[in-house]
């Protein structure tokens, strides 16, 4: 079983709508205690790839991810700018020349969301979105090898994406902009977070609705 990049316009589509849909609630988390501009950084890289969505259609998963990544990399800005374009471009590098099937693909987030931890100096606990991306790479591991049917595995990733999230509320951040609070960060949920859960929520959306 496995997806194509030709799913790639749908699930751009599917992301904008809900960063759009959450667009004030996200900027009321970062202005609470980060800058408020995380909606602003994510749309300029949503545009961005919304532009870019026929191009990217007809590519491989590994050249679809890295031109993702350039491309957030480039025109998002901010601590999350670099972030998601090295999770990205880290997945094309492990997905070149591998089946993108449940183990594959697992193993291809999985050394995305390292790559992430690497460049963000950070990990699990800190308020930030890796407490979204670790426990979903996590749970993509455990999920693959089972015989869990694929509606089934997404609605587990879902949650744990959602208590991912949850789990930021009452963190101390000690990376980033919310870092610079110390104890007043504590009390809301995490921006990043929650724009890396309504991602995984819109991606499963539409692989939901979408015969592999
Ligand atoms: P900036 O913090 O530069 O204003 P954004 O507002 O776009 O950038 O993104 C902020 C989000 O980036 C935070 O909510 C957090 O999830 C994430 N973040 C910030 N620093 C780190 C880090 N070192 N590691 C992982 N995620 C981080
Ligand atoms: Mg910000």
């Amino acid at each position: 079983m496995s997806y194509s990049p030709t799913l790639l316009p749908e699930i751009i589509q599917a992301i904008a709508t809900t960063i759009e849909d959450n667009a004030d609630t996200v900027t009321q988390l970062d202005q609470a205690i980060g800058d408020g501009d995380h909606v602003i950084n994510l749309r300029r890289g949503i545009d961005a790839l919304v532009q870019q969505s026929s191009e990217l259609s007809v590519l491989t998963w590994s050249e679809a991810y890295q031109k993702i990544g350039m491309t957030l990399l480039t025109t998002m800005g901010g601590a999350s700018g670099s972030l998601f374009g090295t999770l990205f471009i880290s997945m094309a590098k492990t997905a070149k020349d591998k089946a993108l099937d449940r183990s594959g693909f697992a193993e291809v987030f999985n050394q995305g969301v390292i790559a992430v931890k690497q460049r963000g100096k950070a990990d699990a606990g800190e308020k930030t979105m890796l407490d979204v991306l670790i426990p979903v790479a996590q749970r993509l591991i455990e999920l693959a090898p089972t015989s869990t049917a694929m509606n089934e595995a997404m609605d587990v990733i879902n949650s744990v994406a959602e208590v991912g999230v949850e789990s930021t509320r009452d963190m101390l951040a000690t990376k980033g902009r919310a870092s610079f609070l110390g104890e007043r960060s504590r009390g809301h949920l995490d921006a990043g977070a929650k724009t890396s859960q309504l991602t995984i929520a819109a991606i499963i959306s539409v692989l939901l609705t979408t015969p592999a």
